[in-house]
């Protein structure tokens, strides 16, 4: 059986979820909107 799965969103969830499939035999595709990592904006230094 084919067994693929694909993941709209590179958050933490779909991170999280792409490695789980993948070890559950699944070929898995990430798809994510954005085209880059976070800007200085969006993350912030914590030290
Ligand atoms: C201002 C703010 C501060 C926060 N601070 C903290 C904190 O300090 N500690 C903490 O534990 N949590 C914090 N959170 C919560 C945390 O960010 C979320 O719980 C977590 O990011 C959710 O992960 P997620 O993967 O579900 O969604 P997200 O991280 O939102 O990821 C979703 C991804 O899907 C992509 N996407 C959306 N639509 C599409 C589409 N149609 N096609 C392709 N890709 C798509 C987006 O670009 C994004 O990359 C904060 C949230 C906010 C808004």
């Amino acid at each position: 059986m084919d067994r693929r799965a694909t993941i709209i969103g590179g958050g933490i969830a779909g991170l999280a979820s792409a490695p789980a499939l993948h070890d559950a035999g699944f070929e898995v595709t990430v798809r994510e909107r954005a085209t880059g990592l976070p800007s200085r904006n969006q993350s912030r230094d914590v030290a």
